[in-house]
């Protein structure tokens, strides 16, 4: 049945689909944004308004909706190969892809494994660790570690190595936890400290555990540069060169989370660029990839692993083989639509550009943001820019809900982490709309506070 009304869409969407990370009941008073269409930066909805894309829907678009170089590569795909089953079969994108994303690691990452979503990267991420561990006759390494305020997907394996209560403890019954070490959040350096002492302080207790349960331990996993989900919480790379170190020393797998922060997003292609820029550093022996891989466009994910983790698996023996797989693994479509982001990095030097981006967004929030009486911690890294807000009496959960209303009357999709205020725009944003992104959110501050 066609729409009567953008109120029919928002009636029929709440009684037939069931919204993802909400209370249903929150609708009753909070209404639904029907969006129709999407053009660069910006969503339209229903009745014409227009939002510029703040937080890049969930963090996935790069290049601005219904792009017209990613929707000619689609249209090309999708009248040559939509899908095929990719066990015992191969497609051009799907090799191009692992070929591409293994030179980016400059081949220390060479073989990818595909799935769908990010949490499956993740799942697939810790079971082949696992799995590795196994094979090698270390069966009893089977724990994880990740850090405080950890974020690295939902399902039920995944949860294991997220550590934020509201999402696991329903749950904890079908959970096995791993351990959380702190967290080397620049938030919490004490007078003088630098971001590189706390996270060297970090490091010292990661070092802590290992040396006590190294035995026990597959990976430590980790959200490079940036925790996300946790609000946006940022820290010195430092820790990431010292964890490598550790995790070497104490045979242990690093595994590096980039399906938020890769991608570009925190001013390299991959986070992890700027642990080894001198090549001191190692690289992890896993990267998790999805989010912004496919421009935003297709569920599509993968892991990355080195060849010492491929080399475990390969054998006569099919148990000691990797025989994980979801039904759409390695998707054509979704997989032209990565190679079609791909070439938009290269073609237009993305990285580059974003750093002028990166840098305008900072001068902008600096004058509306620096000097606010309510903001503290004002924070940036690449194409990721956050601060945190004294709501006083009121409560973060009830603030950030008040923020993203008045920021929708302000044409502008921005969303808080309770009481964090986050930017990560697509890479297409032009100045005015860099000026209508800082100038929503200070008004959508000044009413949220009221
Ligand atoms: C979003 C996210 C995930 C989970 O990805 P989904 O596609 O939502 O399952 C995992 N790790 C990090 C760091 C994320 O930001």
């Amino acid at each position: 049945m066609p729409f009567q009304s953008s109120s029919d869409l928002l009636q029929r969407s709440l009684a037939a689909v069931w919204h993802p990370c909400t209370q249903m009941k929150h609708h009753e008073t909070l209404p639904l944004v029907p969006i129709v269409r999407g053009e660069g930066a910006w969503l339209i909805d229903a009745d014409g308004r227009r939002l510029l894309d703040g937080i890049s829907s969930w963090w996935v678009n790069l290049f601005g909706h219904c792009n017209r170089r990613i929707n000619a590569a689609l249209r090309e795909q999708l009248e040559t190969l939509e899908h095929v089953m990719l066990a015992g079969f191969t497609h051009p994108p799907a090799v191009e892809l692992a070929e591409r994303l293994a030179a980016l690691t400059g081949h220390r990452l060479g073989h990818a494994f595909y799935a769908s979503d990010g949490a499956s990267a993740t799942e697939i991420a810790l079971k082949m660790s696992v799995h590795y561990w196994r094979n090698r006759g270390e069966a009893g390494k089977n724990r994880f570690i990740s850090l405080a305020g950890s974020y690295h997907g939902e399902t039920a394996g995944a949860l294991a190595v997220t550590d934020v209560a509201l999402f696991r403890d329903a749950y904890a019954p079908l959970v096995r936890p791993g351990a959380t070490v702190p967290t080397p959040d620049i938030r919490l350096a004490v007078a003088g400290e630098s971001a590189s002492s706390l996270a060297r302080r970090a490091a010292q207790a990661l070092e802590a555990h290992l040396a006590e349960h190294h035995a026990e331990t597959a990976a430590l996993i980790v959200e490079p540069l940036v925790q996300g989900a946790s609000g946006m919480v940022m820290y010195d790379a430092e820790y990431l060169r010292q964890a490598r170190a550790l995790c070497d020393h104490y045979q242990v797998h690093l595994i590096a989370d980039e399906i938020a922060v890769g991608c570009g997003r925190t001013g390299t292609f991959f986070a992890w660029e700027q642990v080894a820029a001198d090549d001191a550093a190692g690289w992890p022996d896993f990267i998790c990839l999805s989010k912004g891989i496919s421009g935003g466009y297709l569920p599509l994910s993968l892991v990355l692993s080195s060849d010492d983790i491929y080399a475990a698996f390969y054998d006569d023996s099919s148990t000691r083989a990797f025989l994980h797989s979801h039904s759409y693994t390695g998707n054509p479509l979704a997989c032209r639509a990565a190679l079609a982001t791909l070439d938009i990095f290269r073609e237009d030097d993305v990285v580059a550009e974003n750093r002028g981006r990166a840098e305008r967004m900072r001068r902008q929030a600096d004058e509306r943001f620096a000097n606010h009486p309510a903001v503290r911690h004002l924070r940036q890294q690449g194409m990721i820019l956050a601060f945190d807000v004294d709501t006083g009496t009121l409560g973060a959960g009830e603030f950030a809900r008040r923020f993203f209303a008045a920021a929708l009357d302000h044409g502008l999709l921005l969303r808080p982490i309770g009481n964090t205020v986050y930017f990560m725009p697509p890479y297409v944003l032009g100045e005015d709309e860099l000026r209508h992104l800082v100038d929503g959110a200070a008004a959508a501050l000044e009413r949220a506070l009221r």
